[in-house]
């Protein structure tokens, strides 16, 4: 009954128009605050558009000594087939054990360091220290092993398959605990009494020490290093640069040739500044906010919209070509990354195809005057600042 009250400091579903009325009823009110554009739609939404937003703040925390994982996968947002996403943090020296699973992995560091290890199907091995803004890939079915460095670290990890789940992979520790010691012992040619201390379940992270140097723990590998590298340093990829000093960093297999099933754009939206209008005609869009508050419309067939608010830590989704934006609505840098299940990157910009369509036709379909039709830009925006308002 706390919130029965007319108090002008809680927001209530009115719109300026004077449509709605006051909620005196049960609410979450720091719920409403975080969306506002739900509690109060602008008033172009229009019909009904399943669920494009989840926060990991509302997964399950899967807290291991060594680190912890959270994700966001079919289960919790349905309509996102296409990628699952995984935050994980690792101690100094915690380790994500040795594990395998037939999705690719796409990962981005977000703060700290990490070790990774892999060996491909040619017995070629990669052993690197990633740090933030740094991404790797491992292909599907390859193995691999993430641990913390000395400040330990949290990273994002992306999957092309809606169905992953981080907690449902094939680890070293399982193998182990789930084969008969004979055949253990057969395979390595060593007594059973080897394996009298193994783990008798999976580990899935666990607390080790810290490592030494980098070349420490080098592997002098007889058939040499995997030939595509499995880390790119996407933080220090030179950005296209926006004329309001945004900035868009693409990443897919064009500039990280390994990465043939994940593709990705780093943004930078400052403050007064937004996504221009676009789609992507390939895939379904996965995002990930990384900072700032933001707004974003889906326009979806037939007229159908819907608006959602972001901020740092929630997923949103976009079906493949329906139509978008990202607003900054904050006085901070929004970073996103926009994720997609493809080789390549791809989109449409709304104001580039209008610019390059005959402007009669343009004018004529719209109702416009040269007052928008001069200004149309035929090179890609990709984000603009705005300069009315
Ligand atoms: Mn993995
Ligand atoms: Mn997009």
């Amino acid at each position: 009954m706390e919130n029965k009250t007319r108090n002008g400091d809680v927001p209530q579903p009115i719109r300026n128009d004077g449509a709605g009325w006051w909620d005196l009823g049960p609410r979450d009110v720091m719920r409403d605050l975080e969306n506002p554009d739900m509690l109060v739609p602008p008033v172009t939404d229009a019909g009904s558009l399943p669920n494009l937003k989840f926060s990991f703040s509302d997964t399950h925390m899967q807290l291991n000594h060594g680190g912890w994982s959270r994700e966001v996968t079919v289960r919790q947002l349905p309509i996102a087939t296409t990628i699952a996403g995984v935050n994980m943090a690792l101690t100094p020296g915690g380790v994500r054990e040795l594990h395998w699973h037939q999705q690719a992995e796409w990962a981005i560091m977000l703060v700290g360091r990490a070790r990774i290890t892999s060996v491909d199907q040619q017995g070629r091995n990669f052993i690197a220290d990633v740090g933030i803004g740094d991404l790797w890939y491992f292909p599907p079915g390859i193995p691999h092993s993430i641990q913390g460095l000395e400040e330990g670290c949290e990273f994002l990890l992306v999957f092309p398959d809606g169905s992953f789940s981080d907690l449902n992979t094939l680890a070293i520790s399982d193998w182990f605990a789930h084969t008969p010691k004979d055949v253990l012992t057969v395979n390595f040619g060593v007594p059973p009494s080897a394996f009298a201390h193994i783990p008798n379940h999976q580990l899935y992270i666990f607390q080790s020490n810290v490592p030494g140097p980098l070349e420490s723990q080098q592997v002098p590998d007889p058939y040499g290093l995997v030939p595509k590298t499995f880390t790119h340093r996407l933080l220090a990829q030179e950005p296209i640069v926006t004329p309001g000093g945004s900035t868009v960093r693409i990443v897919d297999s064009a500039n990280f040739p390994i990465s043939t099933q994940i593709a990705a754009s780093l943004l930078e939206i400052k403050p007064g500044a937004m996504r221009e209008m676009h789609w992507h005609p390939n895939q379904d869009e996965w995002q990930y906010y990384i900072s700032g508050t933001a707004r974003m419309t889906v326009m979806a067939p037939n007229g159908t919209a819907r608006t959602f608010d972001y901020r740092a830590g929630d997923v949103g989704y976009v079906p493949r070509a329906f139509g978008h934006y990202i607003q900054n609505t904050g006085n901070q840098s929004v970073w996103a990354l926009e994720m997609f299940a493809s080789d390549r990157f791809e989109d449409i910009s709304l104001n580039q195809w209008m610019a390059l369509t005959p402007h009669q036709l343009v004018q004529q379909n719209l109702n416009v005057g040269p007052e928008l039709m001069n200004v149309l830009r035929k090179e890609k925006q990709f984000i603009v600042q705005s300069t009315i308002g």
